[in-house]
């Protein structure tokens, strides 16, 4: 018998069960995506002879198209495919780019991306927004929720982000993996990683009630009058003559910057004729949800400089001493912030719920507010490693702090923020808004390469010393910039209560 959504949301406890069906599902997924992402500079320098600065535009440009085809994704599952459905297509065509990449990385670099960047526009915003849907309106466990979800992003991040590249370049079972193929088993890890995770989801769905049902299911959420079977048929047809295309845009950095200018103003005309469709109460809920998501490409814009400048910071200013072990600064770039994450995500949501039963527990706005005075703080402490330095040559131990701090501002901005998407949105939009929540994030991804870009350009030919001064001048101005954020949206807290109305 299938559960009702009445008896999913009544759930005792602190979690609904069914969110450890998604949590692992998203766990694989993300090692999928990270394990891929975390190979792609390496791979373009190394094997594909790119230079640097290529190397980085093009990491740029893959990172701002898979976050910009989440609205896509959000969009058909909101209209036509339903959650599981996306998930379910989103998932395979990730395997078969990942695949593609794994027979030959070589020759199928750019196909096998633009694989995975559909695919995960159809995966992502659709699991999120299923994590959302476990919860009745004004559960207070909701934020708690998202952020044991979010553990389970990072713990995927987290493995696959290590283990990938590391067989890739041999430091992993360089003894039972011959030379020439350990790029293809890489890569074929990440289509496993991506495997078990469908598989996971095949296995569990049932638990999942009317959740995620295709628009005009009887049993869905919404009632819809029932769908035409073409109308399904025409997105998978859709999304693979999409799929040269993006090839074709992904592999010429310069199709980015137009994408870019289009794709945002284009969705926030569609948002706003969705918006005149909906009564004056949920519209007021969207605006508020709009505000979110502006702040939020600020967030990432100033957070997403770990996958650009600061591996280069991290290469070239900092030892490899970390709480006396000796260890490589750039390994604890990519990796440190995903497990201060899995660490503090469980006891952040315990958190939440125990301010909850006290009446203490801040509102949406303030704990934003709060994510955006931690990224400035930890920017600070990130300003403050030139106090550590000789030679240019700075500690480990302060950065490693920094990534503390900025972790503790992710907490309370990101997981919150899918969380709020959820909140704020009425059903039938859930999908498109949670794709707008991440395609601020590709906007985010791409002015952090501008800023990125900018810093490395103001250094360039320096020596170290000369270049720690000029990075830690431009982390305390994005830091001050955080700050500024932060105490904006603290300022304007009165305004967007009004629009969020009874939504905490
Ligand atoms: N690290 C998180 C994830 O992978 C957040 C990504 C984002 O929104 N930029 O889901």
């Amino acid at each position: 018998m299938s559960l009702t959504l009445q008896e999913i949301q009544d759930f005792k406890g602190k979690y609904p069960k069914q969110i450890w069906s998604l949590f692992f599902s998203e766990m694989w997924e993300r090692f999928c995506f990270y394990g891929m992402r975390g190979m792609l500079v390496f791979f373009m320098i190394h094997q594909l002879n790119f230079h640097e600065k290529e190397a980085n535009l093009q990491y740029g440009a893959t990172q701002a198209f898979v976050y910009a085809f989440t609205f896509i994704g959000g969009l058909f599952a909101d209209k036509i495919l339903g959650f599981r459905k996306s998930l379910f297509w989103g998932g395979l065509l990730m395997i078969v780019g990942s695949i593609l990449l794994a027979v030959d990385p070589h020759v199928y670099f750019y196909f096998g991306l633009a694989f995975i960047i559909i695919g995960t526009g159809f995966f992502k915003p659709n699991i999120s927004t299923m994590v959302g849907e476990l919860y009745k309106e004004g559960d207070n466990r909701t934020d708690a929720g998202f952020s044991l979800f979010y553990a389970g992003i990072n713990l995927g991040a987290f493995l696959g982000g290590y283990v990938c590249v590391a067989i890739g370049k041999g430091y992993m079972l360089s003894s039972v993996i011959d030379e020439a193929h350990r790029w293809n088993v890489a890569f074929g890890l990440a289509a496993v990683g991506m495997l078990v995770s469908l598989i996971n989801f095949h296995f569990t769905k049932k638990k999942l009630g009317p959740i995620g049902l295709q628009p005009g299911h009887p049993d869905a959420i919404v009632k819809t009058k029932p769908l035409p079977k073409w109308a399904e048929y025409a997105v998978y047809v859709g999304t693979l003559l999409l799929i040269p295309l993006i090839q074709v845009m992904v592999s010429k950095t310069e199709y980015t910057d137009y994408f870019m200018y289009i794709i945002g103003p284009a969705t926030l005309v569609y948002l706003f004729f969705e918006m005149s469709k909906v009564s004056a109460a949920e519209r007021k809920k969207l605006v508020a949800a709009l505000v979110f998501i502006i702040f939020s490409i600020i967030f990432w814009g100033i957070y997403e400089q770990s996958g650009g400048s600061l591996s280069i910071f991290a290469a070239k200013n900092l030892n490899d001493s970390l709480v006396g072990l000796t260890v490589d600064p750039n390994g604890v770039n990519n990796s440190g912030g995903a497990f201060f994450i899995i660490l503090l995500a469980p006891l952040f949501g315990l958190l939440w719920i125990w301010l909850g039963k006290r009446k203490l527990e801040p509102n949406t706005i303030i704990k934003f507010g709060l994510g955006f005075i931690f990224l400035g703080l930890g920017y600070y402490v990130l300003f403050a490693t030139r106090f550590f330095a000789t030679d240019g040559v700075s500690s480990l131990d302060i950065f490693t702090t920094a990534l503390l701090v900025i972790t503790i501002g992710e907490l309370c901005l990101s997981p919150i923020g899918l969380s709020i998407m959820t909140k704020l949105s009425p059903a039938k939009l859930q999908g498109i808004m949670m794709g707008m929540w991440f395609l601020a994030s590709a906007y985010g991804q791409y002015v952090a390469g501008l800023i990125g870009a900018n810093m490395a350009e103001a250094r360039e030919n320096a020596g170290k010393a000369e270049a720690l001064l000029t990075y830690t001048d431009g982390y305390k101005q994005l830091g001050l910039y955080a700050l500024i954020a932060g105490v904006v949206l603290i300022l304007i807290s009165p305004i967007v209560k009004k629009l969020m109305q009874e939504v905490r």
